[in-house]
């Protein structure tokens, strides 16, 4: 009798339990096993609530009761890991470290709150000098008139100038990170080189030849163009003896001559072979044609792929000679 009381008594327990455990987790169902556990959330405003939960995972228990955490919360412990048996979850505010950080690691660089407090170092200004060089500029004494025989020469001999150009140079951890020109002094002013050619044609004396594919030098030439009248702008480009730019490599020209680079040109129908022109000062002669070589088109010999590659393209004025 004594026994049976007992046993009644456990059942009655249990019995309770699982009602107070339905009422708890305020879910019809739950199976005998799960645990609950009473967990204190504390929000970032200092608000404080207390939940019932058979979860253990931070994520879950928060996303339950439908919290949401922001991208400048932090949650302790994080949110992936388990409640401790504290109970306790506490959300609070990131500090601009800590964005800081987060922001630079999402961005896939590692690094350090060292060098993080270095980026925000004061911003150094500083005045610098420099020297640069004023390429000079190539005249070209047109003698056109003169007698025929007369070779190119020089009259003049350039000379880059110098000037100073001084800048305002703001460094952040040493490293530039903006210049602003503030004044700019001619030092030297550069010798212009003269040169006695049979057309006149003004140019800059950098990048006229190689490198640069603008028609720079069209543009300055436009004057003199106009003026000599014999003139004219024509897109250059090189080529080599290969089979790329020939689709035969024995280097024997239309004209049937051994193409030489710095004399052979491929120039269009209109000019007839032994044609000599002058293109930037010197003095090529039509010696071969090209598919593609047709109107304001010439085709410059040189020795090499690369070299011709180099060339690339160029617009420049073309004189006949004769
Ligand atoms: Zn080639």
């Amino acid at each position: 009798m004594k026994k049976r009381n007992k046993k009644t008594f456990s059942m009655i327990r249990i019995t309770l339990t699982i009602i107070a455990l339905i009422a708890m987790s305020g879910a019809g169902v739950m199976a005998m096993n799960t645990k609950v556990n009473s967990v204190d959330i504390t929000l970032s405003d200092g608000y404080k609530l207390t939940v019932l939960t058979s979860k253990t995972k931070v994520a879950d228990i928060l996303k339950d009761n439908n919290i949401l955490v922001g991208e400048d919360e932090k949650v302790s412990p994080k949110q992936n890991e388990n409640i401790t048996d504290e109970g306790k979850i506490v959300i609070s505010n990131k500090s601009k470290q800590e964005i800081q950080v987060a922001k630079v690691s999402e961005s896939g660089i590692e690094t350090t709150l060292d060098s993080l407090l270095q980026a925000y170092d004061d911003v150094v200004e500083k005045i610098e000098v420099k020297k640069e060089e004023i390429p000079f500029e190539t005249i070209k004494k047109d003698i056109s008139d003169g007698a025929k025989s007369t070779k190119n020469k020089v009259l003049q001999e350039g000379e880059n100038g110098i000037k100073e150009i001084t800048y305002k140079v703001k460094y952040q951890n040493n490293t530039e990170i903006k210049r602003t020109k503030i004044s700019e002094k001619i030092i030297k002013k550069p010798t212009d080189k003269i040169v006695q050619v049979r057309s006149n044609v003004t140019s800059r004396s950098s990048d006229t030849i190689r490198g640069s594919d603008l028609p720079s030098t069209s543009i300055k030439s436009t004057k003199s163009e106009s003026s000599s009248g014999k003139t004219k702008i024509y897109k250059i480009t090189a080529y080599c003896s290969c089979a790329k730019c020939c689709g035969k490599s024995n280097g024997i020209t239309a004209c049937g001559k051994k193409a030489k680079a710095g004399r052979t040109i491929a120039a269009p129908r209109g000019f007839s072979f032994g044609t000599k022109l002058s293109i930037n000062g010197k003095t090529y002669v039509v010696e071969d044609r090209g598919g593609a070589i047709k109107g304001n088109r010439i085709d410059m010999y040189v020795n090499s792929h690369s070299e011709a590659l180099r060339w690339g393209v160029k617009y420049l004025p073309v004189k006949v000679i004769d």
